[in-house]
């Protein structure tokens, strides 16, 4: 296991835009496993290669334990619908925003084989697949999140003062 330093917000390679993958080798693969460790470690759903200051379009995303995917060379060939939710990443600690995505999505990449293959993905992990296709053409959600954009600790504040008016709302219904 090799955990690799996460670059943050302000760091100029989260800029910039990463280049394609033209065949798989050791070094490659030993990045995406690392990928994996830096991602689990931090409790991430997603990891964009910039992100671990390496130039090449890869990304790794495990929404749901155990389901994992390897995404090289990832292009969204159809998108529809919107959801907007709670949006954060590694690179941005300590924050969180509201972003509106695309609520479904269709995306063609290739795996560690470099096979291609598409995936077509809904809620979370189509959000996660638009975060950190973001990531590979230098873009972070703090620039859709715009205004919305919350400390964690301000957001526990106001998700707290939303459920106490919650509670009070339905203690005013009973009387
Ligand atoms: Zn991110």
């Amino acid at each position: 296991m090799a955990l690799r330093n996460v670059r943050e917000i302000g760091d100029p390679i989260l800029e910039k835009i990463c280049r394609p993958v033209k065949e798989m080798n050791d070094r490659t693969r030993e990045l995406i496993a690392d990928m994996f460790d830096t991602m689990h470690e931090s409790n991430g759903v997603g990891l964009a290669a910039p992100q671990v200051g390496i130039l090449k379009r890869i990304v790794v995303i495990e929404v749901e334990e155990g389901e994992s995917y390897v995404l090289i060379n990832p292009e969204i060939t159809a998108q529809d619908g919107e959801q907007t939710g709670y949006e954060g990443c590694l690179s941005v600690p300590g924050k969180t925003g509201v972003v509106t995505r695309p609520e479904h999505v269709v995306c063609n990449a290739m795996n560690e084989e470099m096979e291609p293959y598409t995936i077509e993905a809904e809620g979370l992990l189509a959000r996660c697949i638009c975060h950190e296709l973001d990531h590979l053409d230098g873009h972070l959600y703090v620039e859709l999140a715009g205004d919305q954009l919350y400390d964690n600790e301000e957001l526990e504040q106001m998700e707290a003062e939303a459920e106490a008016e919650e509670a009070g709302a339905d203690e005013a219904e009973e009387n």
